[in-house]
């Protein structure tokens, strides 16, 4: 059986403004971004399987806790990320990708609420520089919602 493996299982304020969500970081990204702040979690090998029903468990555990979920990863593995989003749908919980590529499959996109796209360069920074490339997107209504990572010392 197919899966992918995860480290970090966390409940996280900061990655989705305005949600509370329980975010996995999915280990194997394929992308070698220099400077790269998870190098060790580029090997698929690494973490536990994140199995549809271990997942499920924790929806249940989390329900009226959280209002996401969010991936840092998995896209590269789009036939095994989409009935996660699912499940997170159904549990009628928003969802959330963060993904260093400038295009998502198209497959992913009705599963989620919101996406960040773009790779690490490090001379253009995170979320919170204005110069980014990296993009952070209500899928519900397109609007980039960059700013509302920026703090008062950027903007
Ligand atoms: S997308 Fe993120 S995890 Fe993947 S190589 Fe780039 S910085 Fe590392």
């Amino acid at each position: 059986m197919k899966f992918m493996r995860f480290v970090n299982e966390q409940v996280v304020w900061q990655e989705v403004p305005g949600e509370t969500s329980l975010a996995y970081t999915i280990t194997g990204c394929p992308l070698r971004c220099k400077g790269c702040h998870s190098s060790e979690y580029r090997n698929p090998k690494v973490g536990e399987p994140l199995y549809g029903d271990y997942f499920q468990s924790r929806l249940d555990a989390y329900r009226g806790l959280i209002s996401c979920v969010v991936f840092f990863g998995g896209e590269w593995l789009p036939g095994l990320l989409q009935p996660l989003l699912e499940q997170a749908r159904r549990a009628n919980l928003n969802t959330c990708l963060y993904s260093g590529f400038d295009l998502i499959p198209d497959c992913l996109l009705p599963h989620l609420t919101y996406v960040k796209t773009g790779a690490w360069v490090a001379a253009r920074g995170g979320l919170d520089n204005p110069n980014t490339n990296q993009r952070f997107i209500d899928l519900r209504t397109n609007e980039l919602l960059n700013y509302k990572f920026h703090t008062s010392a950027n903007c």
